[in-house]
């Protein structure tokens, strides 16, 4: 037995730094907080990174960051459970509308009502896609003997060879917005085969009974968030961005942050690669961790809600659910609160669309996104009570959702970095995932994959009776 003794670990060394305090660094936390001494570093001065509340001013509050979970993402079931949340089924009975230019056309289901051969067209594509999607393996898509050639080319070369009709490219592209808020030619078709793999297939991505948009919970994702930073106490610290790491001479960390330093032996960065770019480490990562990162960018998206006295467009037999080709608001949901009188629509502006939106005065993109509503639900739709959007590219602390992004090359050169450790640093957060990567589930998985290396690394290192010591005194600061 390895006994390294824990008696020489002086006073003022946490086991374990975790930065981020997203929902996957506040999961590692929770999963490694009852046998290890551990501090969170938040930049923010909030809980729940891209996840976020927004109060309107009758107190009701709605997600304006992620919101939506689906069958197939067990962990964040269970844990929603285990906190005492419930969820509740997104309003889905109605049709459905398809807005092609001049009028909505009425469907049900995922795919819209269109001309037989684009129908087509769009079903031998989306089979073709979802076939290739299901023979990789979500650990290891570098590895598909078809990996190279996938990964040369993005989704919009491929889509411009698979889709011979216009309309059936255009709806496919409008997927591919809702699901990466990217344009198709922004990625890999490695990496979107992968990610629908990673959540099980792109009808599963797209679909809401069933699918991905199937369940909200009550109280809100930041809800979820904010219960487990009470489990924290004073373990946590808020506003606290960490600039950099360096590492001492005996291999522990000196984690610098806007208020202090923190020493550890273990450190997870629970953070989107864009964020971890900018922290400064000495001696330097290994070259391929930074030449990653930098390959990383994130998607771009502006969620939109409108909340109204109630959801009027229930009385004509609608959903709330729009897919338009038009725009600027291509994807729109029902997001009204199970009990509750309002009835709130939400669009999302995304990829280049959000670029543009994100430079316009915000109540010219007020207008423009209401404009949207109206010409999809009548005027009604144009007056709500409030109105609220979030330009996630704009939050410094995020810069740009729902997820980073692998264009071509990347998933080929660098996928083998994506995962494995630095020891003593390990990597969490929902772009580290092998499965639903991009979203909360894959937030939590990674989380608990950087919690099991720590626990095996620390294993034999830890006697219970320091801990018990240990846990009642307070967080250091250097
Ligand atoms: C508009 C929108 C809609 C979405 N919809 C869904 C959905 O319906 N379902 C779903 O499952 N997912 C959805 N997502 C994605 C989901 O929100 C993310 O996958 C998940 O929240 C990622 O969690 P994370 O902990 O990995 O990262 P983050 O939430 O990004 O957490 C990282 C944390 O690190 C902090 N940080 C950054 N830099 C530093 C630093 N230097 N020092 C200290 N702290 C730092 C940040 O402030 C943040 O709190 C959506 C996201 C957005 C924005």
């Amino acid at each position: 037995m390895n006994n390294q003794n824990t008696n020489a670990v002086p006073p003022d060394l946490l086991d374990v730094v975790i930065v981020g305090a997203g929902i996957s660094g506040l999961h590692a936390a929770r999963l490694l907080r009852p046998d290890f001494r551990i501090a969170v570093l938040e930049a923010r001065e909030r809980v729940g990174g891209r996840l976020c509340n927004h109060r309107f001013a009758n107190g009701e509050t709605v997600d304006i960051g992620g919101q939506w979970v689906g069958p197939g993402q067990d962990r964040m079931y269970r844990l929603i459970g285990e906190l005492g949340f419930e969820t509740w089924p997104l309003y889905d009975s109605g049709d459905n509308l398809l807005w092609d230019g001049t009028r909505g056309r009425r469907y049900r289901g995922t795919i819209p009502r269109i001309g037989p051969l684009a129908l087509l067209d769009l079903g031998q594509a989306m089979a073709r896609f979802e076939r290739m999607a299901k023979s990789i393996d979500p650990a290891t898509p570098w590895t598909h003997p078809r990996a190279q050639e996938w990964d040369r080319q993005t989704l919009a070369t491929w889509l411009q060879r698979n889709c011979k009709t216009r309309r059936a490219r255009e709806l496919f592209a409008i997927g591919i917005g809702a699901v990466f808020a990217a344009e198709p030619e922004e990625l890999s078709l490695l990496h979107a085969l992968f990610y629908a793999r990673s959540g099980h297939s792109l009808e599963r991505l797209l679909s809401v009974t069933g699918g991905a948009q199937q369940d909200r919970i009550h109280g809100g994702t930041a809800g979820l968030c904010t219960r487990m930073a009470m489990e924290l106490g004073d373990d946590l610290h808020l506003n606290a961005p960490v600039h950099s790491v360096e590492r001492e001479p005996e291999g522990n960390l000196q984690v610098h942050f806007e208020g202090g330093v923190l020493r550890c032996r273990r450190l997870i960065l629970a953070l989107p690669p864009n964020q971890a770019l900018r922290i400064r480490f000495s001696p330097a990562l290994p070259a391929s961790r930074d030449q990653l990162w930098q390959r990383m960018p994130a998607g771009s998206c502006i969620k939109c809600v409108a909340r109204y006295e109630r959801p009027f467009w229930r009385d004509q037999g609608l959903s709330g659910q729009v897919t338009s080709a038009e725009g600027p608001v291509r994807v729109m949901f029902d997001n009204s609160e199970a009990g509750r009188d309002s009835g709130l629509l939400m669009g999302f502006l995304e990829g280049e669309t959000a670029r543009h939106y994100s430079g316009v005065d915000p109540e010219e993109r007020r207008r423009d996104v209401l404009d949207c509503f109206a010409r999809y639900f009548g005027e009604q739709a144009r007056r709500p009570l409030e109105y609220v959007d979030r330009d996630w590219s704009s939050e410094p602390w995020s810069r740009g959702c729902y997820a980073a992004l692998m264009p071509p090359g990347v998933w080929t050169h660098y996928g083998e970095t994506l995962r494995g450790d630095d020891a003593p640093i390990h990597y969490a957060g929902t772009e580290s995932a092998t499965e639903w990567y991009g979203y909360m589930e894959g937030a939590l998985q990674a989380a608990e994959r950087a919690a099991g290396e720590i626990r095996e690394a620390l294993r034999y290192s830890v006697d219970s009776t320091s801990l018990m010591q240990r846990r009642t005194r307070e967080v250091p600061r250097v």
